[in-house]
């Protein structure tokens, strides 16, 4: 498949003569669940996980980043920076390797998943570590740009939000309807943000150009969840020292805060928190019994569905169309996995040992 701007060209601002720059990211697994679904109490319910992880650095920062290093190219960018958890850094050293520009990424220090790092190593990317939280990391972002004039690729760059949004297209072109609901993960915000968007502009679009008529043409409530540690949104002012072990939702002082609240507000969705318990117990639920590996803030959109089927969320709603999205790869952070209880037996290479643990 090519890339989300090739695919959806008519809904991003690209003109014939635009300088692509993709890997052609984009067309991820809608994968169904139904153990999942089993777990939260709906054995009837469909219940589907959003792979993008499968991007092509492993998270949906690929969407965005395509179409944001592509007007970069065009605008005739002198390089880009960015501050980063992680997958912005990574993302962005890619396709800017692919574009042939200078990149900066901003990292917190000791707090970036290992694959990450690795990622925007091996990239080429200049990496600088900040001996501060993302937020801080930020800061010295925006002070750069203005003071060197690089592009800024983090997710306040318009962008970014307009490449995200075509995720929201695939799901309705697969179901050729919209999901009832949508759980996922927020930290900066911009992705529910650009989900949002990007259902608003389908209906409106189908509305128009109605061959696909829209029949049961409600849209999807948004429900997003920030890590409890780390949930500046539902607590309504920002978070001085965001804690949680995602560190890709561990955000004090969202960007995107107020197109979180119109997602919401308007989808009649919620904004939540979920703790780091929740979080990991939904992460192993993934891998064990679905067999999906996503990294741990991906899971707090799956712990957040969980929590809110228990509490009786979905006693009203007929048949529930459920999508969480998945928003980044499992092996991004090689350490989690490893940090519980890993059952791993050593034996020595000979029969004896070999016989020994089928007998236990
Ligand atoms: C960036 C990121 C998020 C948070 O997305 P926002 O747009 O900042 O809300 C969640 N999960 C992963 C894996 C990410 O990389």
């Amino acid at each position: 498949m090519p890339g989300i701007i090739e695919r959806y060209r008519e809904f991003l601002p690209v003109g014939p003569k635009t300088p692509i720059v993709t890997l052609n990211e984009g067309s991820t697994p809608l994968v169904r669940a139904d153990r999942v679904a089993a777990l939260a109490g709906l054995p009837r319910a469909s219940v589907y996980l959003k792979l993008e992880g499968s991007n092509p650095t492993g998270s949906f920062k690929d969407r965005g980043m395509t179409l944001a290093m592509t007007k970069a190219l065009e605008g005739g960018a002198r390089g880009v920076i960015c501050a980063s958890t992680g997958n912005t850094a990574a993302s962005a050293a890619a396709y800017a390797a692919r574009a042939g520009l200078p990149c900066h990424v901003f990292l917190p220090d000791g707090a970036v998943a290992l694959g990450k790092l690795s990622q925007a190593v091996v990239y080429g990317a200049r990496v600088i570590t900040v001996k501060g939280n993302f937020d801080a990391c930020f800061k010295l972002v925006r002070e750069a740009a203005q003071e060197y004039s690089l592009t800024i690729v983090n997710s306040s760059n318009p962008y970014r939000l307009e490449g995200q949004k075509t995720a929201a297209f695939e799901i309705w072109e697969e179901f050729k309807r919209f999901p009832t609901h949508q759980f996922m993960p927020v930290g900066n915000a911009g992705n529910i943000t650009a989900y949002w968007r990007g259902y608003k502009e389908f209906f409106k679009f189908n509305s128009v150009n109605s061959q696909l008529a829209i029949r049961n043409s409600q849209l999807p409530m948004m429900m997003g969840y920030q890590a409890r540690g780390a949930a500046p949104i539902v607590l309504g002012k920002p978070v001085k020292n965001p804690q949680t072990i995602a560190t890709a939702i561990r955000i004090g002082n969202p960007v995107s805060w107020q197109g979180a609240l119109g997602a919401s507000e308007e989808s009649e969705g919620v904004i939540a928190a979920v703790s780091d318990a929740q979080i990991l117990s939904a992460y192993r639920l993934l891998a064990s019994k679905e067999g999906v590996f996503c990294e741990p803030s991906s899971a707090a959109g799956v712990a957040g569905f969980l929590t809110f089927a228990r509490q009786g969320g979905f006693r009203k709603i007929q048949n529930p169309r459920i999508v969480c999205i998945l928003t980044g790869h499992g092996l991004k952070d090689p350490d989690t996995p490893l940090k519980s209880k890993a059952i791993i037996t050593t034996i020595n290479a000979d029969g004896r040992s070999l016989k020994k643990i089928f007998q236990r």
